[in-house]
Order: structure tokens, then sequence, then C-alpha cells
């Protein structure tokens, strides 16, 4: 089935007389179980792109639908309910609680849904992630490679519908950026998770499945992903 609709999505920023289209009328249809690369030039509007498809930022005009379901909730609450059911996200800058352990850090997110804490749950996720001995362990403790392994299994222990990445792997070095991205695809490949990705790096979009490019806030293309050896 489909995982994420965009129908002509418009964002502009600014009043009026000082506005910025950020997107432009952009329509797009990722099936469940998809890795998606989105690239292309900085201000192209792919962190809009993100936030309005993630629930983070409300369209101007145009209608957004993860799993079917419309992303449009009346108030900010509806959406954040939304959110938390259904979307998982990965930022550049890990943002992890740095006052909270690992294992605090990655049952938050069920018990801001109201869901059960699992602790046997979160730990399963951060065991897949390579993190199953450091529970205890602050996020200051860690590499950034695996603080960004900690944000996924947060991102993860949800079971969202779609997971985004804004730039997930832009302030890793090779080895852990290669971590990251192994991760993002055996989620893909072993769970079916739906997975889109921002990043300006041709090696890390060659593990999707396709990428689009964006410019000036439309969709120029969208095709299938590169070899490793392509970009290599
Ligand atoms: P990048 O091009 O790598 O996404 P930018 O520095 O262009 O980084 O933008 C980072 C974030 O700052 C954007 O995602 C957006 O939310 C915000 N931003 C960008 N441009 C503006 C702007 N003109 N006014 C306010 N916020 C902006
Ligand atoms: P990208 O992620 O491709 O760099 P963005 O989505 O961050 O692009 O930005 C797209 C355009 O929207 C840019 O011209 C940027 O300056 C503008 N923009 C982004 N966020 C804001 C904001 N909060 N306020 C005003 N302009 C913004």
């Amino acid at each position: 089935g489909e995982a994420l609709r965009l129908e002509g999505v418009r964002r502009v920023y600014g009043a009026e007389g000082n506005q910025v289209v950020a997107l432009d009328g952009v329509s797009l249809t990722l099936p469940a179980g998809s890795f998606t690369a989105v690239m292309g030039p900085s201000g192209s509007g792919k962190s809009t792109l993100l936030q309005c498809a993630a629930g983070l930022d409300r369209p101007t005009q145009g209608r957004v639908f993860v799993d079917g379901a419309e992303l449009a909730g009346e108030s900010e609450a509806a959406l954040t309910k939304f959110r938390r059911q259904r979307i998982g996200f990965v930022f550049q800058q890990f943002n992890l609680l740095p006052t909270l352990t690992v294992l605090q850090n990655v049952t938050l997110p069920l018990k801001l849904a109201g869901r059960k804490v699992d602790r046997g749950r979160a730990r399963g996720v951060l065991e897949r992630v390579g993190l199953g001995d450091r529970l205890d362990h602050l996020p200051s403790e860690l590499s950034g490679g695996q603080q960004q392994r900690v944000a996924i299994a947060r991102a993860l222990v949800a079971e969202p519908r779609v997971l985004f990445g804004d730039e997930p792997t832009g302030s890793l070095d090779t080895r852990s950026a290669r971590d990251v991205l192994t991760l993002l695809q055996e989620a893909v490949r072993m769970f079916g998770q739906t997975v889109v990705m921002v990043t300006h790096d041709p090696v890390a979009a060659s593990y999707a499945d396709s990428v689009l490019f964006l410019a000036d806030g439309r969709i120029v293309g969208h095709q299938p992903a590169p070899t490793a050896e392509a970009v290599a």
C-alpha cells in the first residue's frame, strides 16, 4: 500500500510583500517499504518538504496523507498526537535529551504517546542498532555515530509508518555514516519500514531505492538510486 502521499503541497514563508515560496506544488506518492533519498541544492525546499510531510510544519496549500490518513489535524494537539503515533524523525544533530540515559531516551516516545513503557521492547530496538550494552550511558558518553543510532532506535520504537531523516549522516564520519545508512536499509528490507531521507551525499543516496530531486520548491526528478559502484 501507500505510506505517504502529497497532493499539491505549497509552503510559503513570510508576510505579504516579503514572501518565499519554499514548496511550489509538490505531489508525490511513496509506497510502504520504500527508501527514498531527497536531494537538491541548498534552499530548494528539502527540509520544508520533510517537515510538511512529517507534520512538523503545515502546508500553506495542499494535502498530506500518511498511511491513508490525512495529516490535517484541526488543532496543534491533534497534529502532535498524529506525529507521535505515526511518524519517526531523525535530525542531523541527533537531538537526544542530554540528561536522560540511552534507554530513557528510547522509552520516551512510548511515554509521550501514552503507551505502555515497555523497556524490553526499547532494549530490543537498542540491541538491533548495536547498543544493547550502552543502556545506562548518557548521550555525552557516546560517539556521534552511536548517538545517531540511539536516535534511530528512539524513532523506531513506536513503529512509525514513516521514518524521516533530515541529513541524518550530515555530521558523521564516513564509517559511522555507513553504519547508520546500513541500519536504515535493514529497517526497510527486514521490517518493511518506509524511510525518507534528505541528503547532500550521493554515497548516502545510493543506499536508498530511489532519489527525488528538488529545485526551486518543485520535484524535477524521481529515479532509481545510483548503485554504490556508480558513486564510488
Ligand atoms: P540547509 O540548506 O542545509 O537546509 P539552511 O541553513 O538553508 O540549511 O536552513 C536550515 C533551516 O533554517 C531550514 O530548514 C529552515 O527551517 C530555516 N531557515 C532557512 N532559511 C530561513 C529563513 N530565510 N528564515 C528563517 N528560517 C530559515
Ligand atoms: P533546503 O532544505 O533544500 O535547503 P529549505 O526547505 O530549508 O531548503 O528552504 C527552502 C526555502 O525556504 C529557502 O529559500 C529558505 O530560505 C526558505 N525558508 C525555509 N524555512 C524558512 C522559514 N522558517 N522562514 C522563512 N523562509 C524559510
